[in-house]
């Protein structure tokens, strides 16, 4: 989500916020939810893994990550799992910056990605 060692990583706050919307996103998508095995951030807060069930290519995934950013761009009330019950550090939430740095990558990667975005290192 963003440019390794030339421009700002995510705040862990933001970070925590997306891998809470997106954890839900993705246990709900009706087309995904049986074939999600893990969501969360890279150590290095430069971006998340998702890792899926089954022989995937990126490609075969842009729906879901345009789908998946659209949702958290968007979202508006109560980041879900944010609640002492849920979650060992529910205060350190950042929903704006989440739906900021969400549209984004939505708008400057996913919205037109081609195939040279599609190999994984360049
Ligand atoms: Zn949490």
């Amino acid at each position: 989500m963003t440019s390794p060692n030339d421009e700002p990583v995510l705040n862990t706050a933001e970070a925590h916020t997306i891998e809470h919307l997106a954890a839900t996103y993705l246990r709900n998508d009706p087309q995904w939810k049986e074939r999600v095995v893990y969501f969360g951030p890279m150590g290095c807060r430069t971006g998340f893994y998702l890792i899926l069930e089954g022989d995937l290519e990126s490609k075969d995934i842009v729906g879901l990550m345009k789908d998946l950013f659209t949702f958290m761009a968007g979202f508006e009330g109560e980041v879900p799992g944010a609640s002492p019950k849920d979650c060992g550090n529910y205060l350190d939430m950042n929903l704006p910056m989440a739906k900021f740095v969400s549209k984004r990558f939505l708008d400057n990667v996913l919205t037109d990605i081609d195939e040279s975005r599609l190999i994984y290192p360049q």
